[in-house]
């Protein structure tokens, strides 16, 4: 592809570490796609492990965090975590993937000196994984789109913190070394770092989910008198709610940037299909149906790309961008939706087979449209905001 804004726009190191990225990705990570450690919930750890010592070599293990510790710009992650979305594998071969790149971000950000040390810089080097805690199954009546339906709650016992509940579509929880977990004090919300696996937190099972790209998969968990010292609240006891949103904006929107990757690659193999593959005399593509679909996948494709730079440019401006990255969120999943769903048909039977990464783009993105709030969810807190932002042009007239 040309460059487009975010690359003509980006400064000189997220070029050259993008550049590094998609070449490390395209020559070093895609022959891994049709590996046999892939499996329906995810790639093993001893693959992911197998890859991330590639990247490691070539100099492309976690590039959004610099050695100094500081994190890329949310305009220069974008550029880098496209690049390493061109393969569902890259994320992971480069430590940029979900939920581990939202953790560390909320570590970094939130963790004291010794959280940091001890729980995000295995992180960091890429030699653990962690899960997020947050979702509730539906059945307890627990939190889901609405995270103030929270059951799971923590007590105070001297200067420990008690935690029991059950946690559901927790992703990597099976096999990963960090927990965050999120429980309802009398004060509100809180957070707490736990070490993994943990004999108070078991797995009941990994569920069978539409996608396939997460090592562990996604796990239904009980957490059952999970005693931890009070030192292992993340921030302070009552503001888990507000932490979540500061992992919020930016998680939502490195998911936007990883999948618009992968639907970029979607869109290349099905080009590819479709200028090689004849029909009724002619290449597909010289058949406006499939021209027209490849065409409007180029244009949404950059509408994805400058949804996530205008949001990326807010977050960079310091705001917590919770209605902006909202807004991106629903925009670029909708679009790599129909992208994905183009891709396929573009490649008619070929498309939905295992015999490129088409397919497993396609059903990727159809779980992206539900994680990291629904769409739905997110266009009525929207429609609130506008009512809200009415009422209060009313009041200032008044
Ligand atoms: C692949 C995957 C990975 C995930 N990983 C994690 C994880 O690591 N950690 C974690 O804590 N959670 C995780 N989740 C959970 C995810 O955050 C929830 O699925 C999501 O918040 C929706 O909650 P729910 O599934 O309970 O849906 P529900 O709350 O039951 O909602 C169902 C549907 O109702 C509609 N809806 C809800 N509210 C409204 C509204 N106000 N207006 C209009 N429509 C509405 C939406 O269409 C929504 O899809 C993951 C989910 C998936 C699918």
């Amino acid at each position: 592809m040309k460059p487009g804004t975010l690359e003509a726009t980006a400064t000189p190191r997220a070029r050259e570490i993008a550049a590094r990225v998609e070449a490390f990705v395209r020559e070093t990570v895609i022959p891994y796609e049709s590996d046999p450690r892939c499996g329906t919930h995810g790639p093993s750890d001893e693959l992911v492990q197998e890859m991330r010592a590639l990247a490691r070599t070539a100099g492309v293990l976690t590039p959004h965090i610099l050695p100094d510790g500081s994190h890329l710009t949310q305009r220069e992650t974008a550029l880098v975590l496209i690049k390493s979305g061109l393969s569902p594998l890259g994320p992971l071969a480069c430590n940029t993937m979900a939920p581990d790149e939202g953790n560390m971000f909320l570590l970094g950000k939130v963790g004291s000196p010794e959280m940091k040390e001890r729980f995000l810089t295995p992180l960091v080097q890429g030699h653990a994984r962690s899960a997020f805690f947050m979702t509730e199954p539906a059945e307890d009546g627990g939190a889901g789109s609405d995270p103030s339906m929270m059951q799971t709650t923590c007590k105070p016992d001297g200067n420990h913190w008690v935690i029991n509940g059950r946690k559901t579509f927790i992703t990597g929880a099976d096999g990963a070394k960090v927990g965050i977990v999120m429980a309802k004090s009398e004060n509100g919300a809180c957070m707490f770092l736990v070490d993994l696996p943990h004999p108070a937190i078991r797995i009941e099972r990994v569920l069978d989910t539409i996608d396939s790209s997460m090592p562990g998969g996604h796990a239904v968990v009980t957490i059952d008198n999970l005693r931890l010292p009070a030192d292992q609240m993340l921030g302070e006891a009552g503001e888990g709610f507000r932490y979540a949103q500061v992992r919020l904006a930016p998680a939502r929107l490195s998911h936007c940037m990883r999948w618009t990757g992968c639907c970029i690659r979607a869109h290349e193999i099905a080009t590819d299909y479709a200028c090689r593959r004849q029909a009724f005399g002619k290449p597909l593509i010289k058949h406006e149906g499939v021209g027209f679909m490849l065409a409007e996948n180029r244009i949404d494709l950059k509408q994805c790309e400058l949804m996530i730079d205008w949001c990326a440019g807010v977050l960079d401006a310091g705001a917590y961008g919770t209605t902006e990255s909202s807004m991106a969120k629903v925009a670029v999943s909708e679009a790599l939706m129909r992208i994905a769903d183009r891709c396929v048909q573009v490649m008619g039977g070929t498309g939905v087979s295992g015999d490129t990464i088409v397919e497993q783009v396609f059903r990727e993105v159809r779980a992206f449209r539900i994680y990291d709030g629904p769409t739905e969810v997110h266009k009525w807190s929207l429609s609130g905001k506008i009512a809200r932002d009415w009422q209060k042009s009313r009041d200032d007239i008044g």
